[in-house]
């Protein structure tokens, strides 16, 4: 044997001058194991050898699978710290567990169903308070500051109408009461927001959508700059089970490699089909970050470095014809979920909102031919000649619906 092969630098961020792209690739290797292969193994292990030089004891409390993840994870958004959990839920499980009875919770009034769903029924019944509230008005600001939060959960952009949150405003209002800013980061990863940077303290993501972006494992994250949140995070993944597979962890870590190509190519797309939906007659709106007409445009350009990949639209369609329009899509599977390669359509009125009362629904805009586009990596003009082909059913085949083609 010649010479041991030159050693990587360890430390954590360990290319920090290198650009998101790189880093997606590089950052991830700390342990890639003795036979120089390129790409880091599987580390199928529940227990380690005790007293090993790397620390791990048992794969709850870590694994070199979670390490070379979080690293790239940490890396991508600048961070000091990441914790990686077998879902986005169980993200959210973590930050919320490390609350206290009667501790108050300020929530952006569209947060994703399922934090509702954690929030009141299992977490509120520990005595853990939430308010909700529109965080896209300002005059709503002033209630941080009355309320005194332990903290402040956000999503930015919203589901399914895509409501664009001032981060950097709220933070800086909830920083004066010492409450801590959360921001769901799931609708776009750290390659197109980065919460932190705008003055959030943590930044959660589903992995399970964007990061890993092919649909075929569950995963979460935190990451932040705050050494208490930072401890936190890594107490609840060990203490509450919440550790992903080493498994899910590689196909996450490789999943992340081509975030940032991926997501460039989500935003074309999706900006694409959504100006050619504003032209298109009977289609009643668009909302896309990045379209002019969008009502916080210009906020969006200043934090988010484009619109990511997802769309919704009112096609003008009643639930007949709009169930006819899903079942006429062949590239767009009508499913749940987003963020994958493949084009994925779902219907908030049916699905993530089947629960919320009608009236409701109508104040939020989501009537019955709301339907949100999770756009894919596919060449845009297959797919918007898919939307096409299956609007061309949808409007034609229902005379009632010719209603819906006047202006
Ligand atoms: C999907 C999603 C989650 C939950 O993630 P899972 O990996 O499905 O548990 C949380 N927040 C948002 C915004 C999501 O879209």
């Amino acid at each position: 044997m010649s010479e041991q092969p030159p050693q990587r630098a360890q430390s954590n961020p360990p290319h920090g001058a290198f650009r998101p792209e790189t880093r997606a690739i590089h950052d991830g290797l700390r342990f890639r194991g003795h036979a120089g292969p390129v790409v880091p193994p599987i580390y199928a292990t529940s227990t380690f050898l005790h007293g090993n030089p790397d620390g791990y004891d048992y794969t709850r409390s870590g694994n070199p699978n979670f390490t070379n993840l979080e690293d790239t994870l940490a890396g991508l958004e600048n961070a000091a710290h990441a914790t990686v959990f077998s879902s986005g839920v169980a993200a959210i499980t973590a930050v919320t567990s490390s609350l206290k009875l009667g501790d108050l919770v300020l929530a952006e009034e569209n947060i994703y169903g399922c934090t509702f769903r954690l929030f009141s029924q299992v977490f509120e019944k520990f005595g853990v308070r939430v308010i909700y509230m529109d965080f896209s008005d300002r005059d709503n600001y002033k209630k941080i500051e009355l309320l005194e939060p332990e903290l402040v959960w956000l999503e930015s952009p919203t589901n399914p109408m895509l409501k664009i949150i001032d981060i950097e405003a709220v933070s800086r209002s909830a920083h004066k009461v010492g409450a801590s800013v959360l921001v769901d980061n799931t609708f776009c990863s750290g390659f197109v927001q980065q919460p932190l940077s705008l003055g959030a303290d943590l930044s959660l993501s589903s992995t399970t959508k964007y990061v890993n972006g092919h649909s075929d494992c569950l995963g979460g994250v935190v990451v932040t700059n705050d050494d208490s949140w930072g401890e936190k995070m890594v107490f609840a993944q060990k203490a509450l089970g919440l550790n992903p597979s080493p498994f899910d962890a590689w196909l996450i870590a490789r999943g992340v490699k081509t975030l940032a190509p991926r997501m460039h190519r989500h935003q074309k797309n999706a900006l694409l089909l959504a100006r050619h939906l504003e032209e298109r007659s009977g289609v009643r709106w668009v909302r896309y970050p990045f379209l002019r007409s969008h009502p916080q445009h210009d906020l969006a350009r200043r934090q988010m470095s484009g619109g990511s990949g997802i769309v919704t639209a009112d096609l003008g369609l009643d639930l007949a014809s709009t169930q006819r329009f899903l079942a006429n899509l062949t590239l767009f599977t009508f499913a749940e979920s987003l963020g994958g390669v493949e084009s994925l359509i779902c219907h908030p009125a049916t699905m993530t909102h089947a629960s919320v009362p009608r009236a409701i629904k109508e104040r939020l805009g989501i009537s019955d031919g709301v339907v949100r586009f999770s756009v894919g990596t596919e060449h845009v003009e297959d797919l918007i000649a898919d939307i096409e082909y299956a609007l061309e059913g949808a409007y034609h085949e229902q005379p009632d619906c010719l209603t819906a083609l006047a202006p």
